[in-house]
């Protein structure tokens, strides 16, 4: 695998019974960029950061995160990844603190204290350190499990949704503070979201995935370009209804290049 890409997914298959979840998709992501995993309900965003993070086994295909094959090496690739999902609840009865320390002494971070205050200014949840998880608005629990995303400093951090449930201000600063992050550490992101401001904001390179399978990829601008849209709000109406101006131009869903 080239040593620039961070992550590198080849033939990555997932089926559950019937189901087909991940279908044959193929994508690398550089050292330093971001990448949008785009695609309605069902389409597989989950179930592929799920497999990255070596949660569910591939029924197919490989996986190198930073170099390292995770079917074989995934403890040596995992203390430099994190993630960030709205379907992984931290645990209600531990206070926030807790929690922080929890994932920071599973990652091993050096100066734990001190990375907790400094995380928690960051995400601004200092106020409610010492509040049971549980007690949290969903905002709040948002923020907290985005500090416990960045609390070891991640080189690759997976994002599932990480601005659900905030309020448009704080959605805001988050995204401005993910690309600062990114910017300051040459983190590598990979990020499923279905607001495609952020989307457009945040994301160097977009997959657009349909059932699994690779409907199309480029940049957030290739993509309005070549759907004929303005924005990619439209471009992923489009796809979601396959129709549009663009679908005439458009190719059929590819298999991944
Ligand atoms: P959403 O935007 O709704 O979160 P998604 O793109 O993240 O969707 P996945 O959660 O990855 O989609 O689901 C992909 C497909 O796999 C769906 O058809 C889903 O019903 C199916 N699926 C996911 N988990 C399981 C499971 N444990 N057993 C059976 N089918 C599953």
């Amino acid at each position: 695998m080239a040593q620039d890409l961070s992550i590198d997914v080849q033939h990555l298959r997932k089926v559950y019974g019937t189901v087909v979840a991940v279908d044959d998709l193929t994508f690398s992501v550089p050292r330093g960029a971001v990448l949008g995993l785009l695609g309605g309900n069902g389409a597989g965003k989950t179930t592929t950061i799920a497999m990255l993070l070596g949660l569910l086994e591939p029924t197919g295909g490989d996986i190198h995160v930073l170099g390292i094959d995770m079917s074989k090496r995934r403890y040596a690739a995992l203390p430099r990844m994190n993630f960030s999902s709205p379907y992984v609840d931290l645990p209600h009865r531990l206070t926030v603190r807790e929690n922080l320390l929890f994932y920071g002494r599973l990652y091993g971070v050096k100066q734990l204290a001190r990375r907790i205050d400094e995380i928690a200014t960051h995400m601004q949840v200092a106020e409610f350190l010492d509040r049971q998880a549980g007690k949290l608005s969903a905002g709040q629990k948002t923020r907290v499990a985005l500090a416990k995303a960045l609390i070891n400093k991640p080189d690759v951090l997976l994002l599932d949704e990480p601005t659900a449930s905030l309020d448009p201000d704080t959605a805001d600063w988050v995204r401005t503070y993910l690309k600062d992050y990114q910017r300051e550490t040459g983190a590598t992101i990979l990020l499923a979201s279905h607001n495609m401001s952020e989307v457009e904001r945040l994301c160097d390179d977009v997959i657009l995935l349909q059932t699994g399978r690779v409907f199309e990829r480029g940049s957030p601008r290739e993509l309005i370009e070549r759907f004929g849209r303005e924005d990619m709000e439209e471009v992923f109406l489009d796809m979601a209804r396959g129709r549009g101006r663009g679908l005439d131009t458009l190719k059929k869903p590819e298999a991944a290049r």
